[in-house]
């Protein structure tokens, strides 16, 4: 009875769990059973309710020693599939502090080695449009915008880039930077995140109640038949899932703690009736599912990376955390 699996993800949709470690200076008391293959097991102190065991299953679990290269390894066959012609969008969800960022950016100080998801889909693509350059000819080009109170705002704005992009396809007005190279990637990041910071402050890290997502166009002719095939991938660093009390927060965290729930479980509930092929798919009720619909559904590929920390004290939203996946698989 209080064992609840989740059956094995059918369709185009996968969850994948991960673990953080312990940060240094933690306390090591975890809330951390065994984890197996694509089984974890959660144990709950007596005050959510009976004290015992949980055990979730996803498409796979990522304990807290799995290396960034180990993760993007299972993320691989989908990057491919941009060049096919497919629409993929990759999500980070989890709680403020959970590893979202460190998935799909890297840390802070990076090295070659901890650089995260975005970073080695682009170098993959890059890779795999050298190696058939001798059947198709690929153009790949970059979005980076933010989403922050339902606004959307676009990250690439340098007088550089005004002057070298066209507009993109999916986000009207943000600009579309064509790139040809890892490098160029990189620095287009680096505006992206400097250009995110800007209105941030130490107190007031807006980086956690904003989704950003760094899109990838890709346009592929066969140099036989002439052919064209779009694919597009969607890398998005949710805002953090935490749950606001009401009594804490006033005026603009309280509206902020609004968007995001109300994206988050937009987000949630078109995963879900995708997943359940309902006929009807809840697009229109956030900007986000707007933004993706096109790379949400139909031939699209989904993953989502639910982050949980495995401290003590974030066994409530580790358990909300879990669940929300559990509800999307
Ligand atoms: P989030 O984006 O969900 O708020 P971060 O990615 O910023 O969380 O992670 C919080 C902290 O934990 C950062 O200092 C980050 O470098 C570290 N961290 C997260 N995941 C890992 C991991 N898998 N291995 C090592 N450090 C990690
Ligand atoms: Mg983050």
């Amino acid at each position: 009875k209080l064992y609840n699996q989740v059956q094995d993800l059918k369709g185009s949709i996968r969850v994948y769990c991960r673990v953080r470690p312990f940060l240094a200076g933690s306390n090591r008391l975890s809330t951390l059973g065994d984890i197996e293959e694509g089984n974890i097991t959660i144990i709950t102190p007596s005050k959510y309710g009976k004290e015992g065991r949980r055990l979730f299953s996803f498409n796979k679990v990522f304990g807290p020693s799995a290396t960034q290269e180990e993760v993007f390894s299972d993320t691989q066959p989908l990057i491919r599939s941009v060049l096919d012609g497919y629409n993929v969008c990759i999500f980070a969800y989890g709680q403020t502090g959970s590893g979202k960022t460190y998935t799909m950016t890297g840390p802070k100080e990076f090295t070659e080695q901890s650089l995260g998801v975005n970073y080695r889909a682009l170098s993959d693509l890059f890779l795999l449009s050298e190696q058939r350059k001798d059947t198709f000819c690929y153009d790949v080009s970059v979005q980076m915008i933010e989403i922050y109170n339902e606004q959307v705002r676009d990250l690439l704005v340098t007088d550089e880039i005004r002057n070298s992009s066209q507009k993109g396809l999916n986000v009207p007005d943000a600009n579309l930077v064509p790139v040809a190279s890892t490098s160029d990637v990189i620095y287009l990041m680096n505006i992206g995140l400097r250009n995110r910071a800007v209105g941030a402050t130490a107190l007031n890290d807006r980086s956690s109640r904003s989704h950003s997502c760094l899109t990838v166009h890709v346009q592929g002719r066969d140099l036989t038949s002439g052919t064209i095939l779009r694919g597009c991938m969607h890398l998005v660093d949710l805002a953090g899932s935490e749950r606001v009390e009401k009594s804490e927060v006033t005026g603009e965290r309280l509206k902020e703690a609004q968007h995001i729930n109300k994206s988050l479980s937009a987000l949630g509930d078109v995963i879900s009736s995708l997943a359940q092929k309902n006929s009807h798919v809840p697009y229109r009720n956030s900007k986000l599912t707007q933004l993706l619909q096109d790379s949400l559904g139909g031939q699209a590929k989904t993953l989502m990376f639910v982050h949980i920390s495995p401290e003590p004290d974030a066994i409530g939203e580790t358990i909300s955390t879990l669940k929300f996946a559990e509800r999307v698989a």
